[in-house]
């Protein structure tokens, strides 16, 4: 690229060192002639003085050479033809006639070569930033990488910084030691693992980690992301991966890291714009590339991915990308170890006890806390406090969670007593189930993009494994906002419930295809597996035949009709608290257990949820 550069520089300084060129040897040729300009009338009256010996009539033009030589030397003259009969009359009254000379060599020259030159550097230019946007990099750069690597010589991120995940720490401990001593490591002859993919939900820590293990090897760190390999011209993205593990290998010790391998080893049937060739002559560079390096010259290849079951399966094979380590979502004491690190940059109140805000985050990723802190100071700097206090933590939450609030959003009275009454029927339904998440706050105040209103549920602890009862019972508070509008409002049912019937809907139809819960359809899957083999096309639609696809879709209307008369029973009988629970909604606005204690729950249980809706 770079000598390229220069390369085309040099063409342009040539073409316009040429012409100037020219220009000056035209000058030099006519000074060497000797010849001077003179006016028409001044040659009539050389005609009359009788001086000229020779003259050449040209179409514009007449040169002619004098007997004598003028006292400056020069012999020779020349001047532009007029209209003879013009210039007879014209010197009668003794002015002095001149020809204008057409366009001459000069002329000619900038009015061809000034509009060529800007052609020229118009069509560079464009040519370029055109072959920039292609990743060709410059005209004929097409095998040279052009990829954003990223070398960091000292991450300054160190195992300190990532919390909450031990047991990933623990694994990447080996290729530490393995970077700071590649004989030591040896030492049996064991060979230090060429590929290691972190695997893990978005925002828990993946980039993080694996910077953090350059820098506790101390080594440099190559970065670059897999949609950067994805090119339109084949063998481009190919080309870069080469250049990016020629560069590293010169960089010995180091790590490669490949975030979101995904998009670039994407099991080779996927398609895209530009298409299949690309794709799989990149990845199989890279494949060629994993196999050929040696390990033992001290460089480490990491990837981190989102989506482990959509990669060709031949880069998890044996030998390439073997190691597979588990970054996942972090447990309360993850969590309150994340808190940690995140709350040692901001400001808090003495005596606070983090443990508390670990307890109502179930389910949040490291990205989610390290944004919770943050938002938490904002808060708390808003407020103008002098330190970040546990109120300004479950403020924060509530902004994440269900937006920010939108006092300028005015309701009419009508929307609010539905909003109300509909927010209330969620609350309550969720009070009168024994295994949904408790409800933390019942508002009618508008927030994010489109609730008007928001139950706020709170999960009290992880959760690996849900009942059916409790899948149901979640859809039956989905349903709770509609079915106390229908109650209410004599069945004149709202548009307010459009999000909750979507978000049931989907919950029935993972039960019914994926979990094997309706005993109509039976126990088995009806979801394709995300993994696509060679040559198989993506599938979007339940891979089940017409008959048992109408069965799915009944039994996914029955369950979710079902929740909705559960919930619609529950409210009827508690009818007298929705009346009370609304009416104080109506005026407080936002409203927890404490205000109202009929939306206390008896007995507590699972997952952070709000429930935006009306
Ligand atoms: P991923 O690559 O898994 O999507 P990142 O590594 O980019 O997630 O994480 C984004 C940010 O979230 C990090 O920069 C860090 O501030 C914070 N974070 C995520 N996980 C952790 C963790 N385990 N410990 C500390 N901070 C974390
Ligand atoms: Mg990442
Ligand atoms: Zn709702």
């Amino acid at each position: 690229m770079e000598s390229n550069n220069r390369k085309q520089a040099w063409t342009i300084w040539y073409v316009i060192v040429a012409f100037t060129g020219m220009l000056l040897l035209q000058q030099a040729w006519s000074s060497y002639q000797q010849t001077e300009t003179i006016s028409y009338s001044e040659f009539e009256k050389r005609i009359a003085e009788k001086k000229i010996s020779e003259v050449v009539i040209g179409a514009d033009t007449i040169q002619g050479t004098l007997k004598t030589p003028a006292p400056n030397g020069v012999n020779k003259f020349i001047t532009v033809r007029v209209d003879p009969a013009l210039a007879d009359k014209l010197a009668a009254e003794g002015v002095t006639v001149t020809g204008a000379p057409p366009a001459g060599i000069i002329g000619a020259v900038l009015g061809w070569v000034i509009p060529g030159i800007a052609f020229y550097l118009l069509w560079v230019f464009l040519f370029r930033r055109l072959a920039d946007k292609q990743g060709l990099g410059g005209l004929m750069t097409v095998g040279k990488s052009h990829a954003k690597v990223y070398v960091e010589t000292d991450t300054k991120v160190t195992f300190k910084d990532v919390a909450g995940v031990d047991e990933a720490k623990f694994e990447l401990q080996e290729v530490v030691a393995f970077l700071k001593d590649p004989k030591a490591f040896g030492r049996l002859g064991a060979r230090a693992p060429k590929g290691i993919l972190l695997v893990g939900p978005p925002g828990t820590g993946k980039t993080l980690l694996a910077r953090a293990v350059a820098g506790e090897a101390g080594v440099s760190f190559f970065s670059i992301s897999g949609s950067e390999f994805v090119e339109m011209f084949v063998g481009v993205g190919a080309a870069r991966v080469r250049d990016l593990f020629e560069q590293a290998r010169k960089a010995a010790p180091c790590i490669i890291f490949i975030d979101e391998l995904d998009a670039l080893g994407r099991s080779r049937s996927a398609g895209g714009i530009g298409g299949f060739d690309e794709k799989e002559q990149t990845l199989n560079q890279l494949l060629a590339e994993l196999d050929g390096f040696d390990p033992s010259i001290g460089v480490i290849l990491l990837a981190a991915t989102n989506r482990p079951e959509i990669l060709d399966p031949a880069l998890l094979r044996a030998g390439r990308f073997d190691r597979q380590v588990l970054v996942d979502r972090p447990d309360h004491k993850g969590r309150l170890e994340i808190v940690r690190v995140h709350a040692r940059k901001i400001v808090i109140e003495p005596g606070f006890d983090l443990d508390r805000v670990a307890n109502i985050t179930t389910g949040f990723t490291g990205a989610d806390l390290s944004n919770l802190v943050n938002e938490a100071a904002i808060v708390a700097t808003r407020r103008r406090g002098a330190a970040v206090n546990f109120e300004d933590f479950t403020a924060a939450i509530e902004r994440i969670v269900a937006g920010i609030e939108k006092r300028s959003r005015i309701l009419s009275a009508p929307e609010r007593r539905r909003v109300a009454y509909h927010e209330m029927g969620h609350a309550l339904v969720a009070a009168s189930l024994p295994d949904v998440d408790p409800v933390l706050k019942v508002s009618i105040i508008p927030r994010g993009v489109g609730a008007l209103g928001y139950t706020i549920q709170r999960p009290t602890e992880d959760r690996f494994v849900l009942a059916a009862s409790e899948l149901h019972h979640r859809i039956t508070v989905l349903m709770g906002g509609r079915a106390a509008e229908m109650l209410i409002f004599e069945g004149d049912i709202s548009t307010g419930a459009a999000d909750d019937l979507q978000r049931a809907t989907d919950i029935a139809m993972e039960m019914v295809t994926l979990y094997g819960m309706a005993a109509a359809v039976g126990q088995r899957t009806y979801k394709p597996p995300p993994q696509m083999f060679l040559g198989s096309q993506p599938l979007d639609k339940p891979a089940a035949s017409e008959a048992t696809q109408r069965e799915i879709d009944l039994s996914v209307k029955d369950m979710v009709t079902n929740a909705f008369m559960e919930a619609r029973d529950i409210l009827a009988r508690r009818r007298a608290d929705l009346d009370k629970g609304a009416e104080l909604l109506l005026t407080k606005e936002a409203i927890t257990a404490d205000d109202f204690p009929a939306i206390r729950q008896a007995e507590p249980t699972p997952r952070l949820t709000a429930t935006p809706s009306a």
